[in-house]
């Protein structure tokens, strides 16, 4: 029986691990060849705080794919962490985005916008890191102080010691951080009390159902009041309906990201969605 199930196994797993190992195998050759020759993009979602005024964006890639359109992060960048490709795509995401921080700094209605930049796990411990985000904001000429970087609860999992003190070269230059994701990760209190963080970002799956189910508001509520002691902006992510809005305004959630305010655009789009109704 054993012997039975066992073989069983290998006939039915085996298909499904191949295809997914070529098809992993087949992004990563992809990618070397849309490193080359740029097929990303950046998309940009507005993020809104009081009576919708608008407070930044986040800036999320997009994979502009020669055969298969427009590729989801969700596909490529867990492939890119794997083979260290994430390395040079993380460089490209955060030159071009302190290039559109350049070009908002010369417009009066974008002047003062934070733009946010997600960064990965392996990026981040690069050793490189923070002297190629200082280099970056030379080159460009971006204020590091409209510069926000996300991170998430994965990097925790590391040398803490060394994670606080890279986020404190940069602090010192005035670049923001956020904690992306907040609450479906490893954040340990004692870890979230050290780190130099700005904002606590609410994971969309507690905004999700917040309506309908006790246990997220209560916990949206728990992550309000960290915030309030910790003394760290706490934003919502994944607001689709202007319940959901409502019902975090009624929490005293004012900071909100969703599609409710604006889908992640191109950045001359960022101006004229709900975000900027009055
Ligand atoms: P994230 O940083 O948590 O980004 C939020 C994701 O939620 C984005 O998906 C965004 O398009 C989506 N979203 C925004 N509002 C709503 C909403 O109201 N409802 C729903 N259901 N979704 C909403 P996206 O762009 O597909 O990105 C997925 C993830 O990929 C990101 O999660 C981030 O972890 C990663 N990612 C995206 N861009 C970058 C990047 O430039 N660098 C790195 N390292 N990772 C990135
Ligand atoms: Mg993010
Ligand atoms: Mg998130
Ligand atoms: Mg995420």
């Amino acid at each position: 029986e054993a012997k039975a199930s066992g073989r069983d196994q290998v006939k039915f797993f085996n298909p499904m691990m191949q295809a997914s190992l070529s098809a992993r195998a087949a992004v990563e050759t992809e990618l070397h060849e849309a490193l080359k020759h740029e097929q990303f993009i950046l998309l940009y979602q507005p993020q809104v705080g009081c009576e919708g005024r608008l407070l930044g964006a986040e800036a999320l890639v997009r994979w502009q794919h020669p055969r298969d359109g427009l590729v989801s992060p969700a596909v490529f960048i867990p492939v890119a962490e794997s083979t260290g490709q994430i390395l040079m795509l993380g460089r490209w995401i955060l030159h071009t985005a302190c290039l559109q921080l350049v070009a908002w700094q010369g417009k009066p209605e974008y002047a003062g916008l934070v733009l946010s930049v997600n960064v990965s796990a392996r990026q981040f411990h690069h050793p490189d890191f923070v002297s190629e985000v200082l280099r970056t904001l030379d080159e460009t000429g971006a204020d590091p102080t409209h510069l926000g970087l996300e991170l998430t609860e994965t990097l925790l999992a590391d040398d803490i010691d060394n994670l606080i003190a890279k986020m404190k070269a940069l602090k010192a230059r005035g670049v923001r951080f956020s904690l992306d994701d907040f609450g479906t990760g490893y954040s340990s209190l004692s870890y979230l009390k050290r780190l130099p963080l700005d904002q606590l970002k609410i994971d969309q799956s507690f905004v999700r159902d917040l309506l309908v189910d006790p246990n997220d508001t209560a916990i949206v509520r728990t992550i309000l009041a960290l915030g309030e002691s910790l003394d760290l902006e706490v934003m919502a992510e994944g607001v689709e309906t202007i319940e959901q809005r409502d019902a975090l305004l009624n929490l005293g959630c004012r900071r909100q990201q969703g599609y409710f305010f604006g889908y992640p655009g191109p950045p001359e789009a960022l101006l004229d969605g709900r975000a900027n109704a009055r």
